[in-house]
């Protein structure tokens, strides 16, 4: 059933729409900035209702703003997705044919890979196999800029990964295509990719590297929550993992990692996201 926006619904959504996907402090320091611009009441906990209202006006659309975990820090973003296809033909209208297909190779090879990622030069190799009009070294570099500029993929050290809006976005699919081989994590039960795996040959469940500080938190000897067998992986530490903005392509201007348990570090950095999102906004141009 479709509900009645107002223009607090709308600024939220063009924002959205400007960005492709923030964090949930970002999204909390948007959703009062629209109700603050146009006299609506904001209710600090209501923010997934205030979605679910757009949501309720873009289906029609084949449009959702989705929630999903980042694997690399656990925190929780907003998405704005594409429902209209079910595979990456959603990206046609700004990648060629060859470049979807190595794009098709470099998810092969990342769900295949034990820890969620591939190296550059994997990728570079799987030019070599191409059925369709084969990419030069520079092409397929210039490719990869671009899929990590579009919020596709992540790149660290020549190690590129799914961005957490790709897995937003692409998860039905991948789950689809690749249904022998994902699993998904033990703990939030999400698709997994970048994860520890336990290394019983019987179980090998697998968890999301922020899952497993969670989880093993305080534990002195870690076990695994499905075979009680020993947990041999190191432990990542939470309040070391990576901030939820430098990941994110175009939105890494954010110093908030909403981390600290600071209340004066959490106000500056709400005041931060509030700078950056409302950049964004159209009421400030
Ligand atoms: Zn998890
Ligand atoms: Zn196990």
């Amino acid at each position: 059933m479709s509900r009645l926006l107002g223009d607090g619904h709308r600024r939220f959504l063009q924002t959205l729409m400007a960005v492709g996907i923030t964090d949930e402090q970002e999204a909390r320091a948007l959703y009062q900035h629209c109700c603050d611009t146009h006299k609506m009441q904001c209710i600090p906990d209501k923010l997934d209702e205030f979605i679910e209202a757009i949501n309720s006006r873009l289906q029609p659309m084949f449009m959702q703003i989705r929630k999903g975990m980042s694997e690399e820090n656990g925190h929780q973003y907003y998405a704005l997705v594409n429902m209209a296809e079910t595979d990456i033909t959603r990206m046609t209208s700004d990648y060629a044919d060859n470049e979807l297909e190595l794009f098709r190779k470099t998810l092969d090879l990342i769900v295949s890979s034990e820890n969620g990622s591939a190296s550059s030069t994997d990728i570079l190799n799987s030019t070599d196999t191409m059925t369709s009009k084969k990419l030069k070294k520079s092409e397929t570099e210039h490719l990869l800029t671009r899929l990590v500029q579009d919020k596709w993929l992540c790149e660290r050290r020549g190690e590129y990964t799914l961005s957490t809006r790709c897995i937003i976005e692409m998860e039905p699919y991948i789950r689809t295509m690749y249904q022998d081989q994902v699993k998904v994590c033990h703990i939030c039960h999400n698709i997994a990719f970048q994860c520890q795996i336990c290394e019983n040959p019987s179980c090998g469940i697998k968890i999301h590297n922020p899952c497993v500080a969670r989880y093993f938190k305080g534990r002195v000897e870690p076990r695994c929550p499905a075979c009680d067998d020993f947990w041999p992986h190191e432990i990542p530490d939470r309040a070391h993992m990576t901030s939820p903005s430098s990941q994110q392509g175009s939105m890494n201007r954010t110093a908030s990692t909403g981390i600290t348990s600071s209340p004066t570090r959490r106000s500056e950095a709400a005041r931060d996201s509030t700078r950056v999102l409302v950049g964004v906004c159209s009421c400030r141009k």
